[in-house]
């Protein structure tokens, strides 16, 4: 039986998912409704995108913990702001 996500419990996990700190059933949760919700996807991609950046601009300068530090940053301003905008 999949686990149901709401859209707060799927964003709340993102970080965690690109981590790699999620098992394997919150990871097939949170792949199954970024494969069905129409709202997570982009701010899952939008995440992405800074991760990756960040680690092509800062390579030497920032430390493995401070990428996690700022992508679990940037994951709560992303989830304060769609709670606003509800
Ligand atoms: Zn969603």
């Amino acid at each position: 039986m999949m686990l149901e996500l709401t859209c707060q419990q799927a964003r709340a996990m993102v970080s965690n998912y690109m981590n790699g700190d999620l098992d394997q059933e919150r990871v097939q949760a949170l792949e199954h409704h970024l494969q069905h919700c129409t709202s997570c996807p982009p701010l899952y991609a939008s995440l992405v995108e800074v991760q990756r950046h960040l680690r092509q601009e800062q390579r030497s300068a920032l430390s493995h913990d401070a990428l996690l530090d700022v992508s679990r940053r940037i994951s709560q301003a992303i989830l304060d702001r769609q709670e606003q905008e509800q």
